[in-house]
């Protein structure tokens, strides 16, 4: 067997020109566009990245972003003042702070202060609450688990009654994907570090969500024959053959799940596109939740 490959890629730019088309449309009939506040504290390189792309995917659809830049030693009184100020500001809709934040920062409180109805990450307490209790419903759900049904449900995954594993409990990825597992009816079992034998666990899985960080340490005999696998991981291995020196690799070994997976998502190229493009989609409902609020 070998595995339907999930293009990410092309599904993140389907979803970019439908809201690139909507806001344009908003841009015709004279409404005003969305708008993104980004906030970022301190210099860590990698946060720096993926502001500058959020900043960069946001004008190519059209949504106005706002970028705040803070010093690393910001205290969290200017860091929730910032935060306010947000709130406050009818050009913004959504409101990004980066994470992770310098560790003198409380991120819970900076992520309270974040207004509900702004709140495009889907971080604030609140909103994940709301994703964990029956019958209620997030105003915004995080953007990399939210890309991650996407995927599923592009892939045509039967998800009711399914065995889901999730693999991680961060509460940016694994903690959130699990609960929307559980809101799409499946069976799901999360692992994490203090997990006895993984390889068993995850043989139980029709759909495998692994987001652990460590470069392929799925191997392809401990997949089920079948299962769907969404590889969330982002590491960067060196291969002294690639032009760099180095490569990116998810926590799934790619060629061998290949050979026992029904579909899997290739890294780079899968989830990763997925992101951005759901906080572009994020950005635009904060705007048209504006609209109605006005
Ligand atoms: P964290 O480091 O916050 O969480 C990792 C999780 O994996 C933890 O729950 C940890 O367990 C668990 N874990 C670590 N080692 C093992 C192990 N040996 N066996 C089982 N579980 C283990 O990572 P994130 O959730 O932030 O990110 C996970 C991966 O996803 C990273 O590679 C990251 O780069 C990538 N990522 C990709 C995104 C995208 O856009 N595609 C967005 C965000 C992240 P414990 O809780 O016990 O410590």
């Amino acid at each position: 067997m070998t595995a339907h490959l999930i293009n990410g890629k092309q599904i993140a730019a389907e979803i970019r020109e439908n809201v690139k088309q909507k806001v344009e449309e908003r841009a015709r009939l004279g409404l005003p566009v969305p708008g993104l506040a980004t906030v970022l504290i301190g210099d860590n390189p990698a946060s720096q990245v993926y502001v500058r792309s959020k900043q960069k995917m946001c004008a190519e659809v059209g949504i106005r972003s706002f970028g705040y830049e803070l010093p690393a030693n910001a205290s969290q009184e200017e860091v929730e003042a910032l935060v306010r100020r947000l709130n406050a500001d009818p050009n913004v809709n959504g409101i990004l702070v980066q994470l992770p934040l310098p560790s003198h920062l409380n991120e819970e409180r900076v992520l309270s202060a974040i207004e509900l109805n702004k709140d495009v990450d889907g971080f604030h307490p609140v909103n994940i609450g709301r994703l964990a209790q029956k019958g209620r419903e997030p105003l915004f759900v995080p953007c990399t688990p939210a890309g991650v049904m996407v995927l599923l449900e592009k892939a045509g995954t039967k998800l009711a009654g399914s065995n889901a594993v999730v693999l991680g409990r961060s509460n940016i990825v694994g903690m959130p994907v699990a609960l929307l597992l559980v809101r799409a009816d499946a069976t799901v079992t999360i692992c994490h570090s203090k997990t006895r034998d993984l390889p068993a666990v995850v043989r139980q899985a029709d759909v495998l969500i692994a987001a652990i960080g460590k470069p392929e340490m799925v191997r392809g005999d401990w997949l089920k024959p079948g299962a769907v696998v969404i590889d969330v991981g982002i590491n960067r291995v060196e291969d002294a053959s690639a032009p760099k020196g180095s490569r990116l690799v998810g926590d799934v070994a790619f060629e061998e799940a290949l050979q026992v997976a029904s579909a899997i998502t290739p890294v780079p190229g899968g989830v990763g596109p997925m992101t951005i493009a759901m906080l572009l989609q994020n950005t635009l409902r904060a705007r048209e939740l504006a609209d109605n609020a006005a």
